[in-house]
């Protein structure tokens, strides 16, 4: 949620604060602007005439900042931008960041919530003049009341005040080469180039100009100047940190010719597929081998019970990963909604094994989830696809999906790669157990044909198309699956939804007939799941229940299956595989139905209305 960027170097700083905004686009926000400070001493009218600091904020997209922008000329190397997501006070030009202090001279940008702002506001009584209605800016307003001279200083002297999240950077008119940032539950990369810096809320905004970085971690504040990087904990003690090494390209975090990111992302998967399986799994042995798990042998075998904890469509790679592990390691697993097993009193032992997933790796509710289990003894992994991110650091190991950068809010690649790696995990943990490695050989082989029948599925893109146009102006659907084509139903249900604003629902076949049916019309149309599986009976008898009551049906079946045009209005077909592989296939005619349906309907497809990418408040 919400982006930050900041650049102090030689460089001119508008395009690199601009551009990188539009590379956290993907977060989600409602409003956007930036700060600079000018190289040279010099005074307009529109500019504080004192430390000649500009700031532009504009109300919605990025465009509307940059047309704001339009003709302005300011030589700057150092500044810092802002897009809001709104949490206190409106969306409107005056409670966009950056914000600043009554001397108009401590610029501020933040991401996340100063939960006492009321008692800090009321602390620094009525001398201060506040111009929004934001908490930020009390914050801007403190840093103020400690400032003897020593930017730094006051930040942590403001910081020690304050309860709530942040990430947050922070400049001085009187102190043209000079950043501080500061981070507590909201994510920060520090970018290092030569003789320049970077700060933002994640590494695609430096993609371009640096892969070295730093991740700062809670309780943590840099000062950054165009020479040198000093980090130091709240209590300004020295902290020395590594340097990583970002692995995602620039072309990657692009378009790449296609009209939307979603769609480019859609088309990624055979791609990044090979890329999360890739060198894990041992072919002969007939297993994976996912070496972040960091268990032993024996730690594995001891494990009694598996909880997949995961918002939204994580949540559905994750009830995927349900049927595999249970059928082929034969442990019992919970799939649990964050947000509800944070707040229970989940039943956790040294027997559990905890996997957190989530695409962005801050989702704030699977971190506390987590934290929760960790406290309770389980052994707690992460399964995430932004390297270096908090659930990364916070769970004793686990696997990086490599999907590269996924900047449509709504998921795809990340939901495929998730469960193929919870299919390796199956696996692994299977081959411990019962699991026969001719078994274990066969889902391999299975498992490296995925992304050449992943292109098959893709190839029927004009065809989605142009079922999308037919069914657009359907305002409900019913999507269904069974077994493991559930969580592809829900998954297909909630891309619609999220990008079209259709509603829609998605059950379990045999569940329809226990309420839902009584929605069916012809005016209702219903998007099945009936690939030739074991239930493939059972979900033929629900799609002939379905057809009795005259509702258009939209099937997903298996190449051959003469029998399903006789069923529904509309067949599209998928290669066969083997039956826990089949989510990896069959979701991506309905993440491409989901797609076609939103442009269609002239819907924001890469930033639906009131979505964020990385939820990272509760
Ligand atoms: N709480 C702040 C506001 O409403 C920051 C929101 C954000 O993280 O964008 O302005």
């Amino acid at each position: 949620m919400c982006g930050i960027v900041a650049y102090i170097g030689s460089k001119q700083a508008l395009p690199i604060l601009v551009n990188g905004l539009r590379r956290l686009e993907y977060r989600g926000y409602d409003s956007a602007g930036v700060a600079l400070i000018e190289n040279r001493s010099q005074s307009t009218e529109s500019r504080n005439p004192e430390a000649s600091i500009q700031c532009v904020r504009a109300v919605g997209k990025i465009d509307n900042l940059s047309e704001k922008l339009k003709g302005q000329s300011f030589d700057s190397t150092f500044g810092i931008a802002h897009t809001r997501w709104a949490t206190h006070g409106g969306v409107t030009e005056s409670n966009a960041h950056p914000h600043s202090d009554c001397s108009g001279k401590i610029i501020l940008a933040h991401n996340g919530i100063i939960e006492n702002y009321r008692e800090l506001k009321e602390k620094l009584g009525s001398s201060h003049i506040y111009k929004s209605e934001t908490d930020s800016e009390v914050l801007a307003h403190l840093i103020e009341f400690y400032y003897r001279g020593d930017l730094r200083k006051a930040v942590l002297e403001a910081l020690a005040q304050v309860c709530g999240t942040y990430g947050l950077v922070v400049m001085h008119g009187d102190h043209p080469s000079l950043l501080v940032s500061a981070r507590l539950g909201s994510p920060l990369v520090i970018g290092l180039g030569e003789q320049e810096y970077f700060v933002a809320s994640d590494a695609t905004p430096m993609l371009a100009y640096t892969k070295k970085v730093i991740f700062l971690e809670d309780g943590e504040v840099a000062e950054v100047s165009r020479e040198n990087l000093h980090i130091v904990n709240l209590k300004d003690q020295n902290i020395t940190k590594q340097t990583s090494q970002i692995e995602w390209d620039e072309a990657s975090a692009q378009k790449q010719g296609f009209d939307h990111f979603m769609l480019k992302e859609i088309f990624d998967q055979p791609t990044v597929l090979q890329d999360a399986i890739r060198g894990r799994y041992k072919t002969e042995e007939g297993t994976a081998h996912l070496a972040g798990l960091n268990m032993t042998d024996a730690e594995m075998r001891s494990i009694k019970r598996v909880i997949l904890i995961a918002c939204g469509t994580a949540s559905y790679a994750a009830m995927a990963g349900k049927y595999m592990f249970e059928r082929l390691a034969g442990i019992p697993v919970e799939v649990d909604v964050a947000s509800e097993f944070r707040y229970r009193d989940p039943i956790i032992d040294n027997q559990t094994l905890v996997f957190g997933i989530s695409q962005s790796g801050e989702t704030a509710d699977t971190l506390a989830a987590i934290k929760e289990a960790k406290r309770k003894g389980a052994f707690v992994r992460g399964i995430v696809n932004v390297v270096g991110s908090t659930i990364a650091r916070e769970t004793d190991g686990g696997t990086y999906i490599h999907a590269g950068p996924e900047l449509a809010v709504a998921s795809t690649k990340a939901f495929t790669n998730m469960t193929a790696i919870l299919l390796l995990y199956a696996l692994q943990f299977g081959r411990l157990n019962k699991l026969s490695v001719a078994t274990g050989q066969r889902l391999l082989a299975a498992l490296a044909e995925i992304p050449e029948k992943m292109k098959l599925v893709l190839a029927q893109n004009e065809k989605i198309k142009e079922l999308a146009n037919k069914y657009k102006n359907n305002p409900n659907f019913l999507f269904l699956g069974r077994g493991v084509n559930f969580p592809v139903a829900l998954e297909g249900s909630l891309k619609l939804k999220e990008i079209t604003y259709i509603h829609s629902e998605a059950v379990a076949g045999g569940e329809m007939k226990h309420g839902p049916i009584a929605l069916l019309s012809p005016m209702f149309p219903v998007f099945a799941i009936m690939t030739k599986n074991q239930l493939y009976d059972k979900m033929r008898s629900n799609i002939e229940e379905v057809k009795a009551r005259k509702a258009p049906i939209i099937l997903v079946a298996t190449e051959g299956d003469l029998g399903a045009a006789e069923l529904a209005q509309d067949v599209i077909f998928v290669p066969p595989t083997m039956e826990v592989l089949e989510p990896l296939l069959n979701t991506l005619p309905l993440q491409l139905f989901a797609y076609h349906t939103a442009v269609a309907l002239g819907r924001d497809v890469d930033r639906p209305r009131n979505l964020a990418k990385s939820v990272t408040v509760e």
